[in-house]
């Protein structure tokens, strides 16, 4: 059996219940092989696929707290510190009523290859619970918050694991994390990204991932002789990545006609208004059916199908296994020339090859995603030298990164005879540094 077939055999064997995990391991590996193949004798004896797969260690835990009429809830806390041989363990909290340990270890596993991708010193870890926000009164989402730092404060620090934003964790919920660290341990670090900006957090990061998914996707349009501007681009999602990415392709002279959440969808034929967008969703925490009081021309659908409506571009923006095989079939029949993940993992592997097969321009989360964890890194860097940085300089740094990231995977693919596989490309790029620095530090 080849090494690759041994290593993932395993990981089913070993972590039963985690479908996402293997999914996104086998995804990996498979992309790997020629890399590995090439390896071979050394990554057995080192057994590196191994400890790859394999987190440095994992917390669970309880997390009590008290709701507004007095009665006592219990969440379950997780934090996976994947593996560190970069640089401090780095990657988001998800808060999300789905999320259990499998959920967290795909993410953290896709991490260290995406931390890799930026150029940047960060490993690979995630966390998060399965609390829900939504519907959450302030003073709920604070002793939830707290309750979960006084336990998650034990395992990370600036320079041993920071953790960020991710699903269900934006500002406000990071603003109680931090509060809670600081008074536990009393020290004033930057243990967090996507801090506000009173407290040590990043100008661009809220805006980060979003842009830097279009900085990546123009780049890869135009090396294959394409544009953004003049296109039409359908978005999933109305989350921070949707919303910021919609943001991003409207300055570059898209029109962005879809968005969507876990209850239904818009189309707006007209492009969607972002202001009623960002009102509905940042400023009353509503659903997406009120975006038709906005725009009485725009249409609501319930239940999926953001993939059904024509569009040159598409961005999957909201959650892991959300484009399907018969979304892709639509897309390609509808004459589609990209796409480009913003979320982690939204795209089904049966899609991505369907997707690849046809000729569509294909960029992984692992780096089209990479913006928001390389403005946390940049954050980091501000924190450490006690400076910040204007929005110009974090977003020219943050377009450079995503340039450079594109043409290490092209590079990368063009290198194992998969031109124009970014898939491939993304995990080859990313992979050759960790094993290197892995290698390098000996059986630890
Ligand atoms: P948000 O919580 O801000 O938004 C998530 C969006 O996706 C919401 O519109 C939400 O709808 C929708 N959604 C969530 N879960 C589901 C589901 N199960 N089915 C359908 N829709 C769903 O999250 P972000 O925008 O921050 O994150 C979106 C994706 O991007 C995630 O995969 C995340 O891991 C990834 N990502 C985020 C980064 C960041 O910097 N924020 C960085 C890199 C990746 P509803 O409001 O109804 O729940």
């Amino acid at each position: 059996m080849s090494y690759v077939d041994q290593v993932y055999e395993n990981v089913v064997k070993k972590n039963p219940a985690e479908p996402e995990f293997h999914q996104a391991v086998k995804e990996v590996l498979e992309s790997l092989r020629p890399v590995i193949e090439a390896n071979e004798e050394t990554y057995r004896r080192e057994a590196l696929l191994e400890r790859l797969v394999e987190p440095d260690r994992q917390f669970k835990f309880r997390v009590p707290w008290v709701d507004d009429q007095g009665q006592v809830q219990v969440n379950t806390g997780y934090r996976v510190q994947f593996n560190n041989s970069i640089g401090p363990y780095k990657g988001g909290l998800r808060l999300h009523p789905s999320v259990n340990l499998g959920i967290i270890k795909f993410l953290g596993f896709e991490q260290i290859f995406k931390n890799s991708l930026t150029g940047l010193p960060i490993g690979g870890g995630k966390g998060g619970s399965d609390f829900d926000p939504k519907g959450k009164s302030d003073r709920e989402v604070m002793a939830f918050c707290q309750s979960f730092m006084t336990e998650l404060c034990k395992y990370i620090g600036a320079d041993t694991d920071v953790p960020a934003g991710d699903i269900g964790t934006g500002a406000r919920e990071i603003g109680y994390m931090f509060g809670q660290y600081k008074k536990i341990k009393s020290v004033y670090e930057g243990v967090l990204t996507g801090k506000g900006l009173s407290y040590g957090g990043s100008l661009a990061r809220t805006e980060a991932t979003g842009y830097g998914l279009l900085y990546l996707t123009e780049e890869m349009l135009k090396s294959n002789g394409h544009d953004m501007a003049g296109k039409t681009v359908a978005i999933s999602g109305s989350g921070n990545v949707a919303i910021y990415a919609a943001q991003k392709a409207q300055q570059m002279g898209a029109k962005v006609v879809t968005c969507s959440d876990s209850n239904g969808w818009v189309y707006d034929p007209e492009g969607i208004d972002l202001d009623a967008l960002k009102e509905i969703k940042e400023v009353k925490r509503a659903r997406l059916t009120e975006y038709k009081n906005y725009r009485p021309n725009s249409e609501y659908h319930e239940g999926r199908g953001v993939w059904t409506v024509k569009c040159d571009i598409a961005l999957p923006c909201a959650t892991q296994n959300e484009l399907f095989i018969e979304d892709a079939e639509a897309l390609v029949a509808n004459g589609c020339i990209a796409v480009a993940e913003g979320a982690n993992m939204p795209t089904t592997m049966d899609a991505t090859e369907y997707l690849q097969k046809n000729g569509v321009l294909f960029a992984p989360g692992k780096a089209a995603n990479a913006g928001g964890v390389a403005t946390s890194a940049l954050e980091m860097s501000q924190n450490s030298e006690r400076l910040s940085w204007t929005f110009e300089e974090v977003d020219s740094k943050l377009k450079n990164i995503m340039v450079n990231i594109f043409h290490n995977l092209d590079d990368a693919a063009k290198r194992y005879g998969k031109e124009g596989d970014y898939v491939a490309g993304a995990n080859i790029a990313g992979f050759e540094k960790v094993a290197e620095a892995m290698l390098a530090q000996g059986v630890c």
